[in-house]
C-alpha cells in the first residue's frame, strides 16, 4: 500500500468523458489498496477564458479579484471528478483551498504554498479518495490566492511533500518527457529516466511538459516524479536523483524557446564599473539578464555590450537604459526575432568536445550564433528565430537522439 498524489492536467480533465476516464484510472490505483490524493487543474482553456472575462471588465483588473475568479476553474473540476468517482461507487470528496486549508505566502496571482493542515485529509484517505484543487491556496489573512500559471504541478509536489507521499504522478497529454518537442521533431524519443538537474534545465529552457518550479521543489525534497499520459497505458518518465542514471550519451535533450530578446549597447565607455552601472537598475526592476557578451574595444575607449532578457521585459529594459544617467553610449539596438536553442545532458560534464560539435554543426548549416551561455550540464545559443527548427533537428541528429 502506498500513499500517492496523482495530478491531472487541464487536457486530462478537459471534457466530461475525460473526467470519467480519469475516475477509472484513479479507481485502478484505489482498488489496488493505495491511499490517494488527486490534484486537478481547471478544464483545458478555462483559466484563459476566465482571464479574458476579467479583461472585458478592465485590462488592469484587480489581482485580488482575479484570484477569486481564476480559482473557480479548479473548483469545478474538483467537484465534477469527485462526483464521477462516486458514480462508479468510490467514496470520494472534494476539498477547496480554504477547507483544507492550503496556506500560501506572497502576492496575489504569484503566491507559493508554504503549509497545509494535513489531518482531515489524512483521515479521509483511509476510507476514500480526496480530490483537491491545484494552482491555489489561501493566505494567512484568509484571502484566496493563486500560485502562477501552470501552478498545479507545483501544487502536486507540495501535496506530495506535506503529506509525505510515496509517489507523485503527473498525468498529462503526452507519454512523458521527450528528447525534444515531439510535436515539432517527430523523431524525438521518450526519455525513461532523467535527473532533476537535467529536467530543471530542460523545463526552464523551453520544454513544456512540467513546470520548472515544481521540479525544483521535488529536487529539494527528493520526491521522485512520474510524468505519464492519461490517454495511453505506456510507461512514462521518472524524474529523480541522478545517481542511478546511465550517462552513456552526452546529451539527453534539445530544448528551444522563443521568449528572449537581445539588446546591444554600442560604443559604451570602457572603464571599471560600467557593467555594474548598466545592470544595477535592471536588477532593481527585477529584470532577469541571461547572457552577456562584451567585445574587446578596438580604440581602448569604448566597447559594445550585448545581453539577453525575456522578450516581455524588452520595453521596460529599453526605458530603463534610456533613462540611465550613469552610462553613456552611442547607440542601442535590439532584436526580438531570436530563439534560444539548448542542449542539456548530465553526460556533458564527462564528454570532451560537445561545445565544438554543437558550434560546428550550426556553422555547417550556416546558422549564425548571436550569444552563448553554458553551465556544467547545458549549452545554450541565441540564433535568428527563423533557424530554430533547423538547428533543433540538426542537434537532435548529431547528438544521436533521433
Ligand atoms: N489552471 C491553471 C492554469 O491554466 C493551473 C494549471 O493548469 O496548472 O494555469
Ligand atoms: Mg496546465
Amino acid at each position: 500500500m502506498m500513499k500517492k498524489v496523482l495530478k491531472f492536467g487541464g487536457t486530462s480533465v478537459g471534457t466530461i468523458e475525460r473526467i470519467q476516464h480519469v475516475a477509472k484510472i484513479i479507481k485502478r490505483d484505489y482498488d489496488a489498496g493505495n491511499k490517494i490524493i488527486v490534484v486537478v487543474s481547471a478544464m483545458a482553456g478555462q483559466t484563459n477564458d476566465l482571464i479574458q472575462l476579467s479583461k472585458s471588465i478592465a485590462n488592469d483588473f484587480s489581482k485580488r479579484e482575479l484570484d477569486v475568479l481564476l480559482s473557480t476553474g479548479e473548483q469545478i473540476t474538483c467537484a465534477l471528478l469527485a462526483g464521477a468517482l462516486k458514480k462508479i461507487n468510490i467514496n470520494a470528496q472534494s476539498w477547496l483551498n480554504w477547507q483544507i486549508p492550503i496556506l500560501t505566502e506572497g502576492d496575489h496571482t504569484n503566491s507559493r504554498i508554504v503549509n497545509m493542515n494535513v489531518s482531515k485529509i489524512n483521515n479521509f484517505i483511509n476510507e476514500g479518495v480526496a480530490v483537491v484543487p491545484g494552482f491555489q491556496g489561501i493566505s494567512k489573512n484568509g484571502e484566496i490566492t493563486t500560485i502562477g500559471r501552470g501552478g498545479s504541478d507545483a501544487s502536486a509536489v507540495a501535496f506530495a511533500k506535506l503529506f509525505n507521499a510515496d509517489s507523485c504522478e503527473i498525468y498529462t497529454d503526452v507519454d512523458g518527457v521527450f528528447s525534444s518537442d515531439p510535436n515539432k521533431i517527430p523523431v524525438a524519443k521518450k526519455i525513461d529516466r532523467i535527473s532533476y538537474d537535467e529536467m530543471l534545465e530542460l523545463s526552464s529552457l523551453g520544454a513544456k511538459v512540467i513546470q520548472s518550479s515544481a521540479v525544483q521543489t521535488a529536487m529539494m525534497y527528493n520526491i521522485p516524479l512520474q510524468v505519464r499520459s492519461t490517454f495511453t497505458d505506456r510507461k512514462g518518465t521518472t524524474i529523480f536523483d541522478h545517481e542511478n542514471i546511465d550517462y552513456s550519451k552526452s546529451v539527453t535533450g534539445v530544448a528551444y524557446s522563443k521568449n528572449d530578446a537581445k539588446i546591444t549597447l554600442i560604443g559604451v565607455e570602457d572603464k571599471p564599473g560600467i557593467a555594474a552601472n548598466i545592470f544595477e537598475p535592471l536588477n532593481k526592476a527585477q529584470i532577469n539578464v541571461d547572457m552577456v557578451i562584451q567585445n574587446i574595444s578596438s580604440d581602448q575607449k569604448t566597447t559594445d555590450i550585448t545581453f539577453t532578457i525575456k522578450r516581455d521585459d524588452l520595453k521596460m529594459t529599453k526605458d530603463i537604459l534610456n533613462n540611465n544617467q550613469k552610462i553613456k553610449y552611442k547607440n542601442i539596438t535590439h532584436n526580438d526575432k531570436v530563439a534560444k536553442v539548448s542542449i542539456v545532458g548530465a553526460g556533458m560534464v564527462s564528454t570532451p568536445g560537445v561545445t565544438y560539435k554543437m558550434f560546428k554543426a550550426l556553422a555547417d548549416d550556416k546558422i549564425n550564433i548571436l550569444a552563448i551561455s553554458t553551465s556544467e550540464i547545458k549549452l545554450s545559443v541565441i540564433i535568428d528565430e527563423e533557424n530554430t527548427l533547423n538547428a533543433v533537428k540538426k542537434l537532435h541528429t548529431i547528438f544521436e537522439l533521433d
